[in-house]
């Protein structure tokens, strides 16, 4: 993709929902409800937007993001892999709630197909809050997809004057403003007003050099988590065997668990049921060299972007060699 150095880039504003299009108590940050205002109202107050793209806007969704599901995922990723394909549109933003952000940004990540820049945001004060956040979020998100910089980088996330990416993004506090990280991974960049600072960016295969198709599903295969802690009971492993095509264990430490759930995961594992291995921890590996198993390893994933990432090599392959092997390279 060209961008003219001269016109101002075209973005579109996807609306899914969430706190930044909630409304409630005025002045309040508790009590409100998710996903009651258009993106399209949510734009046309943000005072200079106009002055840094032409903005249109979709309303894809309008939830509250805890109850996002996986065909919205895929309906969302058809969408901009669509609309990406031709010449009108140059970057997307997507308005988000933040519980589940991190997990559409990680999905969108690994199947979309452009290079133009795709921003997720959103806020963790309703509109109707004193100071609410979200429309100098959807300012800088604008901003971001705007740069020319932002071209190839995989799906960025603007929230809070930083710049994260897909892969290694988290929300860290529950009610606080500046509600992610990346932890020891650092950030990508930061954002002032509306000028991009780039100083990293991530090594993993992603958007465009990514091998998921899902243009052709409407569902993705069942991942459960299993969470385990101190004598945890494992016929949990049984009950989510029968109901999934795959598990990620929320292990100890570097992907640990008791004896007992290891000799379950061994059994599922050598009859071909693949069982991904993860951490409750947020920072640091999960990799074979600390397990002595023959297992498949999330690297440097949380729990729910293993489970993504395992859905996703579902729709390609049974292989556990295969499915390790992917988790090597995303
Ligand atoms: N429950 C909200 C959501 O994820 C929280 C938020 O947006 O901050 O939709």
């Amino acid at each position: 993709m060209k961008f003219s150095k001269n016109r101002l880039k075209n973005i579109m504003v996807i609306g899914t929902g969430g706190t930044i299009a909630g409304t409630g108590e005025a002045g309040k940050t508790l009590s409100y409800q998710s996903g009651q205002i258009e993106v399209n109202d949510l734009i046309s107050e943000i005072p200079d937007l106009k002055s840094i793209a032409n903005v249109t806007s979709n309303e894809l969704l309008s939830i509250d993001s805890c109850d996002i599901t996986g065909r919205d995922w895929i309906h969302i990723a058809n969408y901009i892999n669509e609309i990406s394909a031709g010449d009108e549109i140059d970057g997307f933003v997507i308005t988000h709630g933040t519980d589940t952000l991190e997990e559409t940004a990680f999905f969108l990540n690994l199947t979309i197909k452009t290079s133009k820049p795709v921003v997720i945001t959103g806020s963790m004060r309703p509109s109707t809050a004193m100071s609410p956040d979200g429309p100098f979020n959807i300012f800088q998100a604008v901003a971001l997809a705007s740069s020319e910089e932002a071209v190839g980088k995989g799906v960025l996330i603007a929230f809070s004057d930083v710049i994260y990416g897909a892969r290694d993004i988290q929300k860290i506090s529950t009610f606080r403003v500046s509600a992610f990280s990346q932890r020891d991974l650092g950030c990508l960049g930061y954002i002032r007003d509306d000028r991009i600072y780039f100083y990293s960016s991530s090594t993993k295969k992603h958007t465009f050099n990514s091998e998921f198709d899902i243009s052709k599903i409407s569902e993705l295969p069942d991942v459960s988590i299993a969470p385990f802690y101190a004598a945890a009971d494992f016929h949990i492993l049984d009950y989510l065997r029968e109901k999934s095509k795959g598990i990620i264990l929320s292990g100890a430490g570097c992907g640990g668990c008791s004896t007992v759930w290891d000799k379950k995961i061994q059994e599922f594992m050598m009859s071909g049921f693949p069982i991904v291995r993860s951490s409750r921890i947020a920072n640091g590996l999960v990799t074979s060299e600390y397990i002595s198993q023959k297992g498949i390893f999330s690297n440097t994933l949380s729990p729910q972007k293993s489970r993504i990432l395992l859905s996703l090599a579902l729709t390609q392959t049974d292989s556990i060699d295969k499915i390790r092997s992917i988790f090597e390279i995303y």
